[in-house]
């Protein structure tokens, strides 16, 4: 069939298959073209089919020659509609993997669970026997914790309301939006769900059942940004969450202190990506970074802050490069004085009339577009296929 976008607000229903692969094709291509990472041979990637996880993923087997396990929660496509974009990277990822020789398995299934968790174990003792890097890279709106509750995480301020400038993506006014406190309740399920838990009880299950190589690392995300986000990000709810999933940092060190096992979370950009662009606020500030970044010439998406990650700050010659907080910084060029500046003098005269000219919005819906196998470049849109 033909297939075409379908965008409801921050979310597009439908994914291009050729899109997607292309997508793929070209991270693949710029880790070769990047060279060699100094990285371990076996690597468990959680969370791999899309955003920072693909690029983790993409990075430790083309750029370290791992052998990967991917675990990810993609729709597969039935009758009418698409698969999600989860569903056409990891096929293409598999594809590419097998033809370089390197070892892939992806397991499609709820990360949160013990029965994936089982079978990833299995997979992983069989294969492989033990793994030295395990990347945490979830994002997910829910959870359903082996007792069964569901939790549903909200994006909320904590304390007090908060109001911001905010791009409507619909009619493209500058309007301002304000964002009302999250219950206590509220915070809690966030926390629940993309806090720090479940990335221990990865951990401890990969130690219980012998499949942690000696002196293995973890990593986990995160995101801090600037001061005029912290209301609805690092004070938020999901701040909350990930204040909880940089203490289990130190939970899991100390957890798995026999084997040497050490983790870390990594502080990234802000990008485009299906988490980011739920976020009030976040898709305003994003296009008028893209343009100040872009501009100096230091804009980076998923691909090149992973690789750079891995290759300077995780295996580079000095070791890990932690900062003060303890924690890993690709957020460097974002959080650079001068780009901050910048982006605070924009975001202080922007509006409806002048949003085109000082914000990169073309970025930033090509991006998202990207996301779903849209507006590649080479690509023909009007041709039938296989979804
Ligand atoms: P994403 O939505 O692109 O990727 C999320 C991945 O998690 C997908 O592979 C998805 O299939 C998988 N997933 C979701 N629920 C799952 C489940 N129940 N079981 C198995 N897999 C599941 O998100 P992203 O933006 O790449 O975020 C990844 C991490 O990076 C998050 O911790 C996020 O907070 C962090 N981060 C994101 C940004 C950003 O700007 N996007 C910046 C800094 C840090």
């Amino acid at each position: 069939m033909v297939v075409e976008p379908k965008v409801k607000g921050f979310i597009c229903t439908t994914a291009h298959p050729v899109g997607c692969e292309k997508n793929v094709l070209e991270q693949i291509e710029y880790v070769k073209k990047s060279g060699a990472v100094n990285g371990p041979k076996k690597v468990l990637v959680i969370g791999a089919s899309t955003g920072y996880g693909l690029a983790s993923r993409i990075t430790a087997a083309f750029g370290m020659g791992a052998a990967t396990v991917g675990v990810f929660f993609d729709k597969e496509a039935s009758g009418k509609r698409t698969a999600t974009p989860g569903f056409y990277n990891m096929k293409t990822f598999d594809r590419e993997a097998a033809k370089a020789g390197l070892y892939a398995k992806s397991i499609n299934g709820d990360a949160f669970s013990v029965e994936i968790k089982n079978q990833v174990i299995d997979i992983i003792k069989q294969d492989l026997g033990k793994v030295d890097l395990v990347i945490y890279s979830l994002a997910s709106p829910r959870r359903t914790t082996p007792d069964g509750t569901t939790y549903v995480s909200a994006l909320k301020t904590v304390g007090r309301e908060f109001t911001q400038k905010n791009w409507n993506l619909r009619t493209n006014a500058i309007e301002e939006a304000t964002i009302s406190p999250a219950s206590e309740e509220e915070i809690a399920a966030t926390i629940k769900v993309m806090g720090g838990e479940d990335w221990i009880d990865w951990m401890n299950a990969l130690a219980k059942a012998d499949v942690l190589a000696e002196h293995a690392l973890t990593l986990a995300y995160t995101y801090i940004g600037p001061q005029l986000t912290y209301p609805i990000y690092h004070e938020g709810t999901i701040g909350q969450a990930k204040k909880n999933l940089a203490d289990s940092a130190a939970v899991i060190t100390k957890n798995q202190e026999a084997l040497g096992v050490k983790a870390y979370v990594s502080v990234n950009k802000a990008l485009v990506t299906q988490a980011s662009s739920a976020i009030p606020v976040v898709p305003l500030y994003l296009s008028v970074l893209y343009q100040v970044m872009k501009e100096k010439g230091i804009h980076e998406g998923c691909i090149e802050q992973m690789y750079r990650l891995y290759k300077e700050k995780v295996y580079g010659a000095d070791g890990i490069e932690t900062e003060e907080d303890g924690m890993i910084h690709v957020d460097d060029w974002e959080m650079r004085e001068d780009v901050q500046k910048e982006v605070m003098d924009i975001w202080d005269q922007i509006d409806s009339d002048n949003l085109f000219k000082l914000a990169d919005t073309e970025g930033y819906w090509n991006d998202f577009y990207r996301m779903f196998g849209f507006k590649m470049e080479g690509v023909d849109y009007s041709a039938d296929v296989e979804v």
